[in-house]
């Protein structure tokens, strides 16, 4: 089912989230599915929970045009980031149309849960590395608003953000 997805200013995007607990319930493998239509449907290349109103420490990496099967990170904590930074434009489905150059570390090591409660440590230093950090922040109350360098595209837009 697909899923309304939560635009700022909603507050749910702005709050702490909660952590995962092992094994997942019944309604949260509903809710995972879900996420999975929702992104599809939204040409996404990630979610994170409180994209779909839910404050969970969880997200989506949909990366599938790229190859790459979709994967849950759950509990993700960025162990480390390289000094190294690369600029690339990005935009965010909870503030559709505004799209701008955002800096970020170009390789990082993260740790998270799998779906079966597994831990996983992965180090990326490509366009994955990136979709992973947007999604983090998305866990950590933050979003491409405070990060964009510039804007690009949609600067009409952002006063529909504005929180
Ligand atoms: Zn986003």
């Amino acid at each position: 089912m697909v899923l309304p997805i939560t635009k700022l200013p909603a507050q749910v995007l702005r709050r702490s989230v909660k952590d995962i607990q092992f094994p997942l319930s019944k309604a949260m493998r509903r809710l995972l599915l879900d996420m999975l239509d929702t992104v599809k449907a939204a040409r996404g290349v990630g979610l994170a929970a409180p994209q779909v109103g839910q404050g969970l420490n969880l997200a989506l990496i949909y990366l599938e045009e790229s190859g790459l099967p979709p994967f849950f990170i759950l509990n993700p904590k960025i162990l480390e980031t390289s000094k190294e930074t690369t600029v690339m434009e990005e935009g965010c489905l909870s503030m559709p149309g505004v799209f701008g150059p955002v800096e970020r570390p170009k390789k990082i090591t993260v740790e998270f849960y799998t779906l079966d409660g597994e831990k996983q440590t992965l180090t990326d230093d490509t366009f994955l590395a990136r979709v992973i950090q947007h999604e983090c922040d998305h866990l950590r109350k933050t979003l491409i608003k405070d990060k964009l360098i510039d804007i690009t595209h949609g600067k009409e837009l952002l006063k529909n953000y504005d929180e």
